[in-house]
């Protein structure tokens, strides 16, 4: 094994189910970091792919073993948890998650490290034009703008997860162990002098965006109940000003009562009212629900993903390294 001061930049890729765009990422990308004169290494994690993209990782970590590791998982445990694999295999001084799909141009990454030579910890990156469906743009601006009002985290553009971190920062995320996460959010949170630099966005070069309009919506909530009580507090606010209403409401009824005497009008109305409200106290179980939901798997301590293989070279030539049974190493 290297000694980790020795390679100055680790890329981490996940791939999943991505068997016909995976040649062009290897011929684009492998030039690039070559370019950039400076030691890497490159880590392909397979999501537990059910077409033939393990079976292309495994050709080019012969072809470049060199630079090239392969995790491979046994299961598909989600994009973020299969960065977190790659985060604790990386051994760089700085770490650069890109997308298999080259929606950003693995050229770029020579602008993330630029600016991380002017001292910052954290680089993200704003998409110069972005080429996803018109219902991502909107859904995405409206979340942006939401985060920004109930948690601490500034991203202008959250959905990219073309970044650059610091070994530091790594080294946190790593003693993290959160189940369900938002990376860019959790390395912010870290981050010290962070920045942001704009890159390129192109269309996915071949297959389909793994995210549903569903997992969108989760992944989401992971963002906002991760990392901000404010959604909680909110229904402590809004429940407190109900009852205080509801208090006033009650004694003009009284004064009516005494005054007019008894009356049945706005039946109604009050229907209306009372469904808004149990609308409301619904939505609130519901994201207490997701808090305590959260909790839950926090404190299960079951391994967050499981690593079948990983292809790494040893002293000796490349061989594979005996499986490791728990990527959770420390849960
Ligand atoms: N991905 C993954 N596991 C999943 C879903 C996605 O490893 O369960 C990888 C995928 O192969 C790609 C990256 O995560 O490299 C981003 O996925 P995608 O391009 O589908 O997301 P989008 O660009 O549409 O947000
Ligand atoms: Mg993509």
């Amino acid at each position: 094994m290297q000694p980790m001061n020795t390679i100055q930049l680790s890329v981490i890729i996940p791939v999943y189910n991505e068997e016909e765009g995976l040649q062009t990422l290897f011929d684009r990308l492998y030039p690039a970091l070559d370019k950039l004169g400076i030691s890497f290494e490159i880590v392909f994690i397979n999501d537990g792919s059910r077409d033939r993209s393990a079976a292309i990782l495994r050709e080019q970590f012969q072809a470049r073993p060199d630079v090239t590791r392969v995790v491979l998982f046994n299961g598909n445990f989600g994009q973020h948890m299969a960065i977190m694999a790659g985060f604790e295999q990386s051994r760089g001084q700085r770490v650069v998650t890109l997308d298999a799909d080259l929606q950003n141009p693995p050229e770029d990454i020579g602008l993330l490290l630029a600016k991380m030579d002017e001292g910052h910890d954290y680089v993200g990156s704003i998409r110069r034009q972005r080429n996803d469906s018109w219902w991502r743009h909107v859904a995405s601006r409206a979340m942006n703008n939401l985060r920004e009002r109930i948690t601490r985290i500034k991203m202008t553009d959250q959905g990219c997860m073309f970044r650059a971190y610091d070994r530091v920062i790594i080294e946190a995320i790593n003693s993290c162990h959160e189940v369900n996460t938002f990376i860019p959010a959790l390395a912010y949170s870290f981050a010290r002098n962070p920045a942001e630099v704009v890159v390129g966005h192109d269309e996915r070069i071949a297959g389909e965006s793994k995210y549903s309009l569903y997992s969108l919506i989760r992944l989401n909530f992971d963002l906002m109940t991760g990392f901000s009580l404010v959604p909680l507090q909110m229904f402590s606010m809004a429940g407190m000003l109900t009852s205080v209403i509801s208090g006033l409401f009650f004694i003009l009824l009284v004064v009516r009562r005494l005054v007019i005497g008894p009356e049945a009008e706005g039946l109604f109305t009050l229907f209306a009212l009372v469904f808004f409200m149990i609308g409301i106290t619904l939505f609130g179980i519901g994201l207490l629900g997701e808090y305590v939901g959260r909790i839950y798997q926090q404190v299960r301590h079951r391994p967050r993903y499981l690593v079948e293989a990983v292809l790494e070279k040893q002293d000796a030539g490349a061989r594979i390294q005996d499986p490791v049974k728990n990527g959770a190493a420390g849960l």
